[in-house]
């Protein structure tokens, strides 16, 4: 019986779960360790941020996708990886686990680039309990604005106009009028700015793709500060410069930071030849220095065959690398051998949402603008829902608003 220890139930952890319940019924034991009781969809955190989507509606138990047969589903902390001497150690319990295999998917933290006081005043949006802490945020300044009538309590910023800050924007306007309601004031008095070092944003698109994404934005009345880069942050208050000029700064009474995501500072800390938290992985996705770890996900860097630049780190490159995890498993326990075949990865495309009903990008070989965007990416959302959760998770938590 081989023992696989599994470590983060995101995209990458809990497909691999799945899909080596399915494939292997026995000679295999899998424990699965997480810090909450539930699996999120980390792709739609900017909408509970927002609170356009529950946060129930984008996350759903464990529980619902483990077979106890197989699998015994731990709730804790990983707080170190012993890679020599195979064995897991967790906050909560005092027995160590120990394994033939461990599968590392411990995700994505928000990267501070060192910058002063972002970790003190800016909020970070990279799991459920900092998405709804924003949402509790924006609430309180939109009650507080009824007494302060200070227009500061209604201007949220964003920092980082990368895809998270540009899809939390179209999310931040769809809710825009119930936020005034709660301030009492007009939808347009809400001010949204995103404030972004770059002055070619998304420049994985075309010229002409990312520009009609800025302009779809910029349409919905979001002020977007480009080539400004942001060098400090104090409460309430945004400090950047443009170009060669003079520092600025900006006061929001939210203020939100989305300058992108680095891996799980655990592969640091337990000793990884990890850069930003991330580990150049194998051919068959496994730490370089120890075959029997498989690193994935958004702690993994993969190279594409040109070799410039891993590819950026996605759900979807999450789940390939979880489909072949598993595969490779399967094999070294049936057969004592990797896949014969190394990963690769081909992405099918890239859609960023602008609200519910609008969105860019491109599938398939295709540039997608609007409404069609808009429900390629539930599309892409309701399949990884189907694969990972199953049909149930499908019909309670998928997204059938296609028509609009
Ligand atoms: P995660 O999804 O971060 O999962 C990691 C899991 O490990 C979590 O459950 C976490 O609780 C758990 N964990 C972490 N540390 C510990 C610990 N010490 N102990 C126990 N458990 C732990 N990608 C796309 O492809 N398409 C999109 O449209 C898209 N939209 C996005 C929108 C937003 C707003 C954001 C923030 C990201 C988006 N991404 C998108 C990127 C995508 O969400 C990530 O690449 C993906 O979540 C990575 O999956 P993962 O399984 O590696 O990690
Ligand atoms: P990102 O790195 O893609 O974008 C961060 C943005 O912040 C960049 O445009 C950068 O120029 C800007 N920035 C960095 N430092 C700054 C500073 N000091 N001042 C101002 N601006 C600054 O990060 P992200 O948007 O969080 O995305 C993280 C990952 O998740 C990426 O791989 C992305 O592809 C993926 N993602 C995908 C989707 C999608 O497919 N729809 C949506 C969200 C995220």
């Amino acid at each position: 019986m081989k023992e696989v220890v599994v470590l983060g139930a995101g995209y990458a952890g809990l497909k691999t779960v799945v899909l080596l319940q399915k494939k292997l019924k026995n000679n295999i034991h899998i424990t699965l360790v997480n810090r909450n009781s539930y699996h999120y969809e980390a792709t739609d955190l900017h909408e509970t941020a927002a609170g356009t989507q529950s946060a129930s509606r984008i996350s759903y138990p464990i529980s619902d996708v483990i077979n106890p047969q197989i699998t015994t589903f731990i709730q804790d902390e990983v707080v170190k990886i012993d890679s020599e001497k195979k064995t897991v150690k967790l906050a909560g319990h005092e027995e160590l686990l120990h394994y033939d295999y461990c599968v590392l998917g411990l995700g994505f933290v928000s990267e501070t680039f060192g910058i002063p006081g972002v970790k003190e005043n800016a909020f970070p949006m990279t799991n459920v309990k900092e998405a709804l802490a924003i949402y509790d945020h924006i609430i309180a300044k939109m009650k507080d604005y009824r007494t302060t009538h200070n227009p500061k309590d209604l201007h949220i910023i964003i920092c980082g106009g990368g895809f998270t800050g540009i899809e939390l924007a179209g999310a931040l306007v769809d809710a825009r009028p119930s936020y005034a309601k709660i301030a009492g004031v007009s939808p347009d008095e809400i001010k949204i700015t995103i404030i972004e070092a770059s002055t070619r944003l998304m420049p994985m698109f075309s010229e002409d793709l990312a520009d009609y994404g800025v302009d779809l934005v910029k349409n919905l009345g979001v002020q977007l500060l480009d080539g400004s880069r942001i060098s400090k942050i104090e409460p309430e208050k945004v400090s950047y410069r443009h170009a060669d000029e003079e520092e600025q700064s900006m006061t929001a009474g939210t203020i939100i930071w989305t300058t992108g995501v680095s891996g799980n500072p655990l592969m640091e800390e337990c000793g990884f030849n990890a850069k930003r938290g991330r580990v150049l992985v194998t051919d068959h996705l496994t730490d370089p220095q120890h075959d029997d770890i498989y690193i994935i996900g958004d702690v993994a860097a993969v190279m594409p065959p040109d070799g410039k630049r891993p590819y950026p780190t996605t759900a979807q490159i999450a789940l390939a690398m979880a489909d072949y995890t598993a595969e490779d498993i399967v094999s070294r326990i049936k057969t004592g051998k990797h896949e014969e075949k190394p990963f690769t990865y081909k992405s099918l495309g890239t859609v960023a949402s602008v609200g519910n009903t609008h969105g860019f990008g491109e599938a398939m070989g295709h540039e997608l603008r609007g409404y069609l965007a808009s429900v390629m990416k539930k599309i892409i959302a309701d399949r990884s829902l189907m694969e990972t959760g199953g049909i149930k998770e499908l019909l309670s938590k998928g997204r059938f608003d296609l028509y609009h």
